[in-house]
């Protein structure tokens, strides 16, 4: 007979199931510290600095001055689906924390390995303690501590050898760590910002806490793209069609670059929108003579039913609800300023 017995079918190791997925939620190193950024701003921080070394597979080091984590918690800390910040479904609708499901922190142990340092207010001391696979190596170890949180992860991806290897091979993460930095920079001015590679003396983003968006452009993009930025805003607040408010910077018809910078925040995360990001690019195209590309910063709220969180942790793209009706108000509102200011400036050259 030809039929072969059908393989048998058998359970996973909890250990196989976790590396898995913990793979889906760190892809990279960025995606790492994306999400340790993220703890430290849900943590009311005030300021992060990011120490990355070899791309941040040798060392990634996010340190904050938030509120930090108690000593009971940190047996916990690291498993999955151990989280401070959600604890019915339902909460998801009015959650304004960036995390909820308490996966990161237990993805990296899976994949690399954690050390914590945390000092809660009105402590002598901190804690540290190292973890592997979800749970604690040691018991936490008495140390000195500055206000705060810092969180180590070393050797990102050994036991994930493809892994590893693709990311040495091909251009290693840092420039899309230094990009990440500097978006969450001009969005959260409340709070200072730096990123370096270890041992550097010089940080390649810096940015301190200020009330002036346009400072923190500066800071982090340089003055060509701070001094040629028009303020816009744009909103609707009609329920049966769209509800949003939009407010923002775009470069002018002065500032000149081959790429587009977009910078998104909607509800206060960083997202991807292509629709939106093609409904400027095209109005750009069609206003300016020089075809330059343009600097966008833009903040959206949006009633939070009207944005899905529920998403999977590494899918930054979103849609929203009503996104055509919003899209071309934005695109209006972007092609009346551009063109004022495009006007402006002829009429300046002219006398
Ligand atoms: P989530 O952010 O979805 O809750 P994480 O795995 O990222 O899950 O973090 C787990 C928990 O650890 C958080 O809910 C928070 O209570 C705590 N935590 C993580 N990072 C920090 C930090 N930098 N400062 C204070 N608490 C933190
Ligand atoms: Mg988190």
């Amino acid at each position: 007979t030809t039929t072969k017995e059908p393989p048998k079918i058998h359970r996973l190791d909890e250990s196989v199931i976790n590396r898995i997925a913990a793979g889906e939620v760190i892809q990279r190193p960025v995606s790492a510290i994306k999400e340790l950024v993220e703890n430290s701003l849900d943590a009311h921080s005030s300021s992060i600095n990011v120490v990355v070394k070899d791309g941040g597979l040798k060392l990634i080091q996010v340190s904050d001055d938030g509120h930090g984590i108690r000593f009971e918690d940190l047996p916990i800390l690291c498993e999955r689906h151990t989280t401070s910040k959600l604890s019915k479904f339902e909460d998801l609708q009015s959650i304004t924390s960036m995390g909820f499901r308490g996966e990161a922190l237990a993805s990296m142990t899976y994949v690399g390995h954690v050390t914590v340092t945390t000092i809660t207010p009105g402590q002598l001391h901190g804690f540290r303690v190292s973890y592997r696979d979800g749970v604690m190596e040691n018991e936490p170890k008495p140390c000195a501590a500055v206000k705060g949180t810092q969180i180590m992860i070393e050797n990102l991806f050994y036991n994930m050898t493809a892994r590893k290897k693709t990311l040495q091979n091909s251009n290693d993460d840092y420039p899309k760590i230094v990009d990440l930095l500097s978006r969450f920079a001009i969005h959260h001015i409340n709070v200072g910002f730096s990123c370096r590679k270890h041992g550097a003396a010089r940080a390649d983003v810096h940015s301190v806490a200020t009330s002036s968006r346009t400072d923190a452009i500066r800071a982090v993009y340089g003055v060509s793209v701070a001094r040629n930025l028009i303020k816009i805003e744009a909103s609707d607040d009609d329920p049966s069609s769209s509800m949003f408010k939009m407010k923002g910077f775009i470069s002018n018809s002065n500032y000149v670059a081959k790429k587009i910078t977009m910078v998104l925040f909607i509800n206060d995360r960083l997202v991807e929108c292509s629709a939106l990001k093609r409904a400027i690019e095209i109005v750009y195209a069609a206003t300016l003579p020089r075809a330059s590309k343009p600097f966008v910063y833009m903040s959206i709220t949006l009633p939070p039913e009207h944005v899905d969180v529920n998403i999977h942790p590494t899918k930054r793209e979103v849609s929203l609800l009503n996104q055509e009706v919003i899209i071309e108000k934005i695109q209006s509102e972007v092609e009346l300023q551009l063109t004022n200011s495009n006007e402006t400036r002829v009429f300046e050259e002219q006398v």
